[in-house]
């Protein structure tokens, strides 16, 4: 056998033992709420998740002994994931122009426990929301965010909220093949208006989004019924045959929608049909601001928290005092943390203009309006990891990324871990 002389001098044997530690507490899996337990960490992977007593059968023992018994009442949470997020900490995707004014939006919510987050955009002029994607994409390759969501330009003036009404568009194929191209493969989800000309049927927008595997999410709508059911028909068709392991959305239910009415149901009525057949999973913004508590209970007990995406809609006041700050081209006023377009003509403002909670806040009201903390925490991690197909995030279950949330009883939280490193 022959020696290279080149090969430079490896200390043979094995490469560096992982580094392995327990987390304690009562663990939230997407089933169930295990009371003392652990999840057992290796480098950036969970290993194990179990009742304690079973630990020492499963050889970890040691690891679980070296670990500090927790107070009681500790909740180990997955990393949350939110799938509707527009900034914090001052800054909002819409408007950053750096990298780094991002990555305080992404920080700003990691440290609450968002360890996987979309950015999501609001209606703004095409180039403006190119290069927002192209920025947003950058954040994306190096594993910052799960991706892009673009919320508009295609949306109905009629139910527009906070999104400005001079850029509002028609749906333009054009205009989603170039986001497409500059978000290479990060844009993964478009909150879409099926009243609005251009948007369903052969050759619109949501084909468009279909074939470049972009979730289509209904909002932002004064559609009837009708026009919601054929167009949820239509998208969860074109998923099934040419984006398999995607799930339809709609955008925020009930806010920036057509009411429903008992005569007159609007797309809530047809969303709520397709969630309980489980074709369609809804957005709820769970902040007591966008929605009575009691709305958020009954639509998870009507539809199940298999069909019910947690999110924050949050804004850059997330994380901030109340104040004035920007979302896109509008002026928001932030007062008691409930964020308002700036509207002198209102006398309590106008429209709300995104949140200003974080995922665990909206989780944490959630709880306190009645839902069992196993499906809260579901709706905000496992359900939304699912919608987008990914398979590494979004539970404590053995192989999956070390993303952990430690909190107190009341959901306040203590400790981050994603990828099994610490956040501060
Ligand atoms: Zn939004």
């Amino acid at each position: 056998m022959s020696v290279d002389p080149g090969a430079s001098a490896e200390p043979s044997g094995s490469p560096a033992a992982p580094q392995v530690f327990a987390v304690r507490g009562d663990v939230v899996t997407p089933d169930d709420v295990v009371t003392d337990a652990a999840v057992v960490v290796a480098d950036d992977r969970i290993v194990w998740v179990g009742p304690l007593q079973d630990a020492v059968a499963a050889g970890l023992g040691d690891v679980v002994a070296a670990t500090p018994e927790p107070v009681p009442g500790t909740l180990v949470l997955p990393g949350l994931v939110d799938l509707h997020d527009h900034g914090g900490g001052g800054t909002g995707f819409p408007d950053v122009v750096t990298r780094e004014a991002a990555m305080t939006a992404v920080l700003e919510h990691r440290r609450h426990g968002t360890t996987t987050m979309l950015a999501s955009l609001v209606t703004a002029d095409p180039d403006t929301l190119v290069e927002r994607t192209a920025l947003l994409a950058g954040l994306a390759d190096d594993g910052e965010i799960a991706g892009i969501h673009a919320e508009g330009p295609f949306l109905s003036p009629a139910r527009r909220g906070a999104h400005d009404p001079d850029l509002l568009q028609r749906g333009d194929v054009t205009l989603v093949r170039r986001l497409v191209e500059a978000g290479r493969g990060h844009l993964r989800t478009m909150t879409v208006a099926p009243d609005v000309e251009g948007v369903s049927g052969p050759g619109g927008v949501a084909a468009a989004l279909v074939q470049a595997r972009v979730v289509p999410s209904l909002g932002h709508t004064d559609a009837t019924t009708e026009v919601a059911e054929q167009f949820v028909r239509e998208v969860v068709d074109a998923l099934s045959a040419s984006a398999p392991g995607l799930r339809m959305t709609a955008t925020h239910l009930f806010n920036a929608m057509r009411p429903l009415h008992h005569r007159d149901g609007g797309p809530v009525a047809a969303c709520l049909a397709a969630a309980a057949r489980g074709e369609l999973v809804v957005e709820l913004v769970g902040d007591e601001v966008h929605l009575d508590p009691a709305v958020v209970r009954s639509v998870i007990g009507t539809v199940g928290a298999d069909q019910v995406l947690l999110v924050t809609d949050a804004m850059a006041a997330a994380g901030m005092s109340d104040g004035a700050y920007e979302l896109g081209s509008m002026s928001v006023t932030v007062e008691d943390g409930v964020a308002r377009v700036a509207d002198p003509g209102h006398a309590e403002g106008g429209p709300i203009a995104g949140g200003t909670a974080h995922l665990v806040d909206v989780v944490r009201a959630t709880v306190a309006a009645g839902v069992p903390l196993v499906d809260a925490v579901r709706c905000a991690s496992w359900v939304p990891a699912g919608v987008l197909g990914l398979a590494d995030v979004g539970g404590l279950v053995a192989g999956r990324r070390a993303d952990v949330v430690v909190t107190d009883a009341g959901l306040r939280v203590e400790r981050v871990l994603r990828g099994g490193a610490e956040v501060v």
